[in-house]
């Protein structure tokens, strides 16, 4: 269908949109007009689901009533973790012993490098993305330090071309081959947090194995946002936070993947906590460390019932929607439609340009625009209309609608908005 700019056409898409219902299932939080306001930062923390607060006030209850019994008792704490599995499986296209939640992000990609980045003399170099998530850089930097190497000569950057935003993926093929015999580890996230570029992740995967390296992502920016195939992909490792498209709360738990041929893999090196322990005789409290097959064998320590509580709730939630595959396919409309409305505005590029791909398989939710001039001017005029976007140094906006939650007369306010920015006197 082609798109319109006008109230009436948006509020027609969410007429007939089959998911318009589940806005109703989030809070939103007030602009200054007193009313919901037009929130586009999901790629940042996810809105509460009304059910989280009950969710969590159920485990309250569990522990007021049964003490340390509640480990065994109610939903039984001791299995907590496992409830989660099955329906993060699905999320990220993986068989339920690939995954496991624990942690938090930045810990949990350095466990995995503990496994998976090996350097040797020979093969040593780790491969990432020029301008990945600070915490990202520093794992790799301090990964590289911990086995001795410098970070400067371990850790290479792809750049993009000169006068391009995001990388191509026929350029980052064509550095793993380069890299070839030297090449350790090929670790992306599987979209840019800045940019919103999303990686060819079957294709980066391939090349990486092609030349004997292990391929990881970092789906921070990726999980509830793409459809993933992480399985079917053969991804060795991945991992990422639930409290962005996840909607699962300030500094909530996070995910983990590992390919199923690492299951049964008890040599792997990896720093060992009781829960990764087989639970047949985990409580037997004994010397030596067994890991239970799967992810399940990276775990550390006892399941944190409340953030998990959370992650649950919004798990439940994408499940009821008809998971990714339904997902993606409001996304791909409402961000396209999102990308319509600027487009048509014809605004000069040194005034507005939108660095994300202009390709949908490119990019999740995600729209980066670049604002060389007057950025903070149209961020303040976002805040005013009751439009919570992001701001990132040094001139970057970042919009995400989310097809969870956002209307397509989010994203027809949003142009309206860039366009009196547009008017306004310089
Ligand atoms: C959001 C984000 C993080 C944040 O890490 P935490 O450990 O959850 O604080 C790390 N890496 C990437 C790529 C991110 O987008």
């Amino acid at each position: 269908m082609p798109y319109q700019n006008s109230l009436d056409f948006a509020r027609q898409l969410d007429a007939q949109d089959p998911l318009r219902a589940f806005r109703s299932q989030f809070l939103i939080p007030k602009g200054p007009d007193g009313q919901p306001c037009t929130y586009v930062c999901g790629n940042s923390l996810g809105l509460q689901p009304t059910s989280a607060r009950a969710a969590v006030e159920a485990e309250f209850a569990a522990w007021e009533e049964h003490g340390v019994e509640g480990h065994f008792r109610g939903t039984a704490w001791m299995h907590y973790h496992d409830t989660l599995t099955e329906a993060t499986a699905r999320l990220v296209g993986a068989k339920p012993v690939e995954v496991v939640v624990m942690n938090s992000l930045s810990v949990n990609l350095h466990l995995l490098l503990i496994s998976f980045y090996r350097p040797t003399a020979t093969r040593y170099k780790l491969l990432m993305e020029g301008g990945a998530f600070p915490s990202d850089q520093y794992a790799a930097a301090s990964q590289a330090k911990l086995h001795g190497l410098n970070p400067d000569e371990a850790v290479v950057e792809l750049v993009p071309r000169p006068g391009e935003h995001t990388l191509r993926t026929e350029d980052i093929e064509a550095k793993i081959q380069e890299l070839g015999d030297s090449l350790a580890l090929v670790m992306l996230g599987g979209v840019n947090y800045y940019t919103g570029q999303a990686f060819d992740m079957a294709a980066v995967t391939r090349a990486g194995h092609a030349v004997g390296a292990t391929v990881g992502f970092d789906l921070a920016h990726a999980a509830g946002n793409l459809l993933l195939h992480l399985h079917d992909w053969d991804v060795d490792f991945a991992c990422w936070c639930t409290y962005k498209y996840l909607n699962s709360g300030p500094g909530g738990t996070s995910g983990v993947f590992v390919h199923e041929r690492f299951a049964n893999r008890p040599d792997l090196p990896r720093l060992a906590g009781w829960w990764g322990h087989d639970p047949s005789d985990r409580f037997q409290m004994k010397k030596e460390f067994r890991p239970m097959p799967g992810a399940a064998g990276w775990q550390l320590s006892n399941a944190q019932v409340f953030p998990m509580a959370i992650h649950k709730a919004s798990l439940a939630i994408f499940d009821e929607a008809g998971g990714m595959p339904a997902l993606r396919q409001k996304s791909e409309q409402l961000t396209g439609y999102l990308e319509w409305l600027l487009r048509e505005l014809n605004l000069p590029a040194d005034e507005l340009e939108i660095i994300t791909p202009a390709d949908p398989a490119q990019r999740g939710c995600q729209l980066s625009l670049l604002l060389r001039r007057r950025g903070r001017a149209l961020f303040e005029h976002f805040a005013a209309r009751g439009i919570m976007a992001d701001w990132r140094e040094p001139n970057v906006i970042r919009l995400s609608p989310v097809p969870l939650y956002n209307s397509f007369e989010d994203v027809w306010r949003i142009g309206q908005a860039v366009a009196e920015w547009g008017q306004l006197p310089v």
